[in-house]
């Protein structure tokens, strides 16, 4: 998938508008159109990686974290806490190339997983 028709590039871009949860020059969080918890969030680097077996950025999943901080913090998770969660290709789940960490919360996630 190319950045071009990406669909997370386009919420990067601005050309699909979210409601940001977290928005910084290389980062945002917004609400996943399928919740699968009562706080389900998508955060996204803007520059497209299909996995995170294509990142070259040491640094990104450091500020990534960061950014998983704060949303969570806005989202009044951090107390109760919550589950991130990538998937990368066919067997981890993955269905959007762009990579996404999700913020899972306010209820108690089983482990494992399905
Ligand atoms: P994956 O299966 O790749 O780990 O997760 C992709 C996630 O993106 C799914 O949870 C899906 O509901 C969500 N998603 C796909 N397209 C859109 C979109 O256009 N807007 C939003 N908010 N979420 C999306
Ligand atoms: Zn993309």
């Amino acid at each position: 998938m190319s950045a071009e028709k990406c669909i997370f590039c386009k919420i990067a871009r601005g050309e699909i508008k979210v409601d940001p949860i977290f928005e910084n020059s290389e980062f945002v969080s917004f609400r996943d159109q399928n919740p699968q918890a009562p706080v389900h969030v998508l955060l996204i680097p803007k520059t497209h990686y299909e996995t995170i077996l294509d990142i070259n950025d040491e640094g990104l999943l450091g500020r990534a974290i960061q950014a998983v901080q704060t949303s969570a913090a806005k989202l009044g998770l951090a107390q109760g806490g919550f589950r991130t969660v990538i998937n990368t290709r066919e067997d981890g789940g993955q269905t959007v190339y762009h990579v996404h960490f999700h913020i899972l919360g306010g209820r108690y996630m089983q482990w494992p997983p399905g």
